[in-house]
């Protein structure tokens, strides 16, 4: 069995963010990541020899602590692409200009995607003390210790942060003593944010809608890409817009093919004839990863919902557990930035 002062369960920007705050602390802790890469919710993948976002892309101006994690590793920030034209397609698929509804100018995007901070952060950690494929499936709390088991084997704790989705603990971890039936109801109440969202990506050799006027800001009534954006690195190609699919999750599961090829031909009859032939497209359906959303999450919210820690989600198993996600923060709940913030948070009371 590993032995270790603070286990946290979930790699990804709350858990790696909370490893660093340790590390630089001197404290003793291990990581237990269930899939095989770090990152969570954020992932850059490699398209037609460039990285693209289909996770998180954005932080805002004022996110102080995303800001600091960015200079402190030298990351080079640029602004989101939002020069010309804004479309707008109605339910009927005619397009039109400049229709009401703001871009999403003043966002700011990392250069190279931002798997480029979890990269930074896995770099400042050292590597024997992060367990990718580490799925944690039961928390036992005997004698002032916490053992978790996982099909890897135990690990031994003096505490444990959940920094994973209050919602995706409550339903796969196994707590014994059971936790009570209020902790219970408020994490499996708490809405993992865009949990529910599907990215498609599209890759192309030119930036074609720039070409004629337009910045690439697309929202549509017609699906099934519901809100589309530019994509493309900071400097150079090749050049994408990505889109959030608004078909529900059982559609996208079933009919994952035609998604894309719907996809594909909503860009071209928005943006021209053109957009029809990308060199790459690839869809995340983030409804369908267990690690990220449950069955309730496949019906998102309908707004950003007020998270921070409920009273019912503090001082479990004397001070032992700890729930440490985006969905805790108080702030910036649901945003890396909140994620940062949440770790912030647990350094600070363990
Ligand atoms: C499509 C999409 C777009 C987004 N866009 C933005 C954006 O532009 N800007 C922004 O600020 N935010 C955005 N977000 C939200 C942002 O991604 C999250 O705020 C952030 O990544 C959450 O980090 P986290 O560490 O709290 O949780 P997560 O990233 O969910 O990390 C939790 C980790 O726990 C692991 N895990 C789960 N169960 C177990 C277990 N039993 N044992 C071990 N490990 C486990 C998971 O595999 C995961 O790696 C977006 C999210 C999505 C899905």
């Amino acid at each position: 069995m590993k032995r270790t002062d603070v286990l946290i369960i979930g790699g990804g920007l709350a858990g790696l963010s909370l490893a660093d705050h340790l590390q630089m602390r001197g404290r003793d802790w291990l990581l237990a990541e269930a899939q095989e890469a770090c990152g969570g919710r954020i992932r850059s993948a490699s398209l037609a020899g460039a990285p693209f976002d289909l996770g998180p892309a954005w932080f805002w101006p004022g996110q102080h602590r995303m800001e600091a994690l960015i200079r402190r590793f030298g990351l080079q920030v640029f602004d989101q692409f939002s020069q010309g034209d804004r479309l707008f397609q109605d339910n009927t698929g005619s397009v039109y200009r400049n229709r009401g509804y703001a871009s999403m100018e003043g966002s700011l995007r990392v250069a190279g995607g931002m798997g480029q901070v979890v990269t930074a952060l896995l770099g400042a950690l050292p590597d024997n003390r992060v367990m990718t494929g580490t799925a944690i499936s039961t928390l036992r709390q005997t004698d002032g210790r916490v053992v978790a088991t996982s099909a890897n084997g135990q690990i031994e704790a003096r505490r444990v942060v959940l920094a994973l989705p209050p919602r995706i603990a409550a339903e796969t971890i196994s707590f014994a003593p059971v936790l009570r039936e209020g902790t219970m109801k408020a994490a499996r109440s708490i809405p993992t944010w865009m949990a529910g969202q599907a990215k498609f990506v599209a890759v192309y050799d030119r930036p074609y809608w720039r070409d004629t006027g337009f910045s690439g800001d697309a929202i549509s009534q017609k699906g099934p890409l519901v809100e589309i954006h530019d994509a493309s690195p900071s400097v150079g190609g090749p050049y994408a817009l990505f889109g959030f699919v608004g078909w529900p999750p059982e559609v996208r599961a079933q009919h994952r093919a035609e998604t894309i090829t719907h996809a594909i031909a909503q860009l071209q009859d928005i943006f021209g004839a053109a957009l029809g032939q990308p060199l790459a497209t690839e869809m995340t359906d983030w409804a369908q990863i267990p690690t990220v959303a449950t069955r309730r999450d496949r019906e998102g919210p309908s707004g950003h919902p007020a998270f921070g820690l409920p009273l019912e989600l503090r001082d479990l198993w004397e001070g032992c557990l700890h729930f440490g996600s985006t969905e805790t923060a108080e702030g910036f709940g649901g945003y890396l930035e909140g994620a940062l913030e949440s770790s912030e948070r647990v350094s600070k009371a363990i």
